[in-house]
């Protein structure tokens, strides 16, 4: 048990990144919705091929939220949507497309916040559902609770009529060679080690990141913010990260901003990033620029834990940061001008 538990500390201290990048996006105005599709690929990694599929989910994602939007829809809906088809995509580390826990399994965490009334609603560990973001946000609107995690929230959405699939709907290609790769590694290092441990957890370089996240402002100036995950590659079955967390990976309120996160969850749960970045909207009066650039470029680059946010304030302006070479993107404005970013670009 103690082994375990080195074993697992040791794991998370080395899953930190060594990284030294630290860039942001400019201040864009009246945006009404933004996206991410998590830190995805190191440049090295990316293939034309990928990045194009990349941008096609992105775009795709906007296009459904915007419509939300236009429809006279909240800012929920907007989320909602925007994230549904971010799930939907087999290219991104959401609903179909998450990645594989150490066991071999899909286990999915999500989060959405109404920043108007800050209720909110979060599923975690779950296997069945196809949409969890829709799940969260009918934990937040249906039930009394904030979070339910596992076979309760599955027996929720299963009763609220949300779409439910086998298991084996998640599998991807990808992210099973993924996880293959990681056993290989793994089944290597402990024979080097002479560990025989069945529950050893070797840290892997580079786990795949590639959450999704929405935030809105809709014309009644109601701010929401979403977050969907099949969490870290190789995570322990039953680890939640910070997606579902909210005030780590989600929050909105309509007084700062609405923010979500991707990255090592571990440490967006230890620093309570989203919150940490309203708190300094509100308090310390700084803008949605420089409190996320203070907590993702300085506070978290300075303990190499990689990550990003994307933040849209109560009036209008997106911004991004992160400390990762990429992030997977995009915003619209509400005359539909739109960007759809992967790298500096
Ligand atoms: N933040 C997610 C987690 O730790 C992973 C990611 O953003 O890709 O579960």
């Amino acid at each position: 048990m103690i082994r375990w538990f080195l074993a697992l500390g040791m794991g998370m201290g080395m899953l930190a990144a060594t990284n030294s990048a630290s860039a942001v996006d400019e201040v864009t105005p009246n945006v009404v919705l933004g996206i991410h599709g998590g830190i995805g690929e190191d440049k090295k990694d990316m293939t034309p091929e990928l990045e194009e599929k990349v941008r096609a989910a992105l775009h795709a994602a906007l296009k459904a939220g915007k419509a939300k939007l236009d429809g006279g829809g909240s800012g929920l809906d907007a989320v909602e949507a925007a994230i549904r088809v971010m799930e939907d995509d087999p290219v991104l580390n959401a609903g179909k497309g998450a990645v594989f826990t150490h066991e071999g399994r899909n286990e999915l965490d999500s989060s959405i916040m109404d920043g108007k009334t800050k209720k909110a609603g979060a599923v975690a560990s779950v296997t069945i559902v196809k949409n969890p973001i829709s799940a969260a946000r009918a934990v937040m609107e249906k039930s009394k609770h904030v979070m339910l995690i596992g076979r309760g929230a599955e027996v929720f959405a299963t009763r609220q009529g949300l779409e439910i699939v086998d298991p084996a709907y998640f599998w991807t290609e990808f992210q099973w060679k993924a996880i293959q790769d990681v056993w290989k590694k793994e089944a290597e290092a402990k024979k080097q080690s002479g560990d025989a441990s069945d529950v050893l957890e070797i840290p892997i370089a580079k786990p795949h990141y590639g959450t999704v996240g929405a935030v809105a402002l809709d014309k009644d100036g109601n701010l929401a913010a979403g977050t969907s995950t099949g969490g870290m590659t190789n995570k322990m079955f039953g680890r939640i990260g910070d997606s579902p967390i909210i005030g780590a990976g989600t929050y909105a309120d309509n007084e700062t901003a609405a923010i979500s996160c991707t990255g090592h969850g571990e440490f967006f749960i230890r620093y309570s990033v989203s919150h940490e970045i309203v708190a300094q909207i509100k308090y310390k009066k700084v803008s949605a620029k420089e409190a996320v650039e203070d907590v993702i470029n300085r506070q978290l680059k300075d303990i190499n834990a990689e990550g990003a946010a994307i933040v849209l304030d109560k009036d209008g302006k997106f911004t991004t940061a992160r400390n990762s070479e990429g992030l997977y993107r995009g915003w619209i404005t509400a005359d539909g001008k739109f960007q759809v970013r992967v790298y500096d670009e």
